[in-house]
């Protein structure tokens, strides 16, 4: 039994999901700053993304 596979491969054969460059160890699970900048940005226009409840006209208060 010495043919194990490896449990993980991830790490240093992990490609930047940005550009698909190879990792930098600095900058995991991205090439660098820049890349990660880009996927920070991603998301973060997803979570931006809320829904426009603008309503034409006053919004006046209704509570009693
Ligand atoms: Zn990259």
């Amino acid at each position: 039994m010495s043919d194990r596979p490896p449990l993980r491969v991830v790490g240093r054969n992990a490609k930047c999901p940005i550009c698909g460059k190879p990792a930098e160890p600095a900058h995991r699970p991205f090439c660098s700053k820049r890349c990660g900048d880009i996927d920070l940005g991603r998301w973060l226009k997803e979570s931006y993304r809320v829904p426009t409840d603008e309503r034409p006209g006053d919004s006046d208060d209704d509570k009693g």
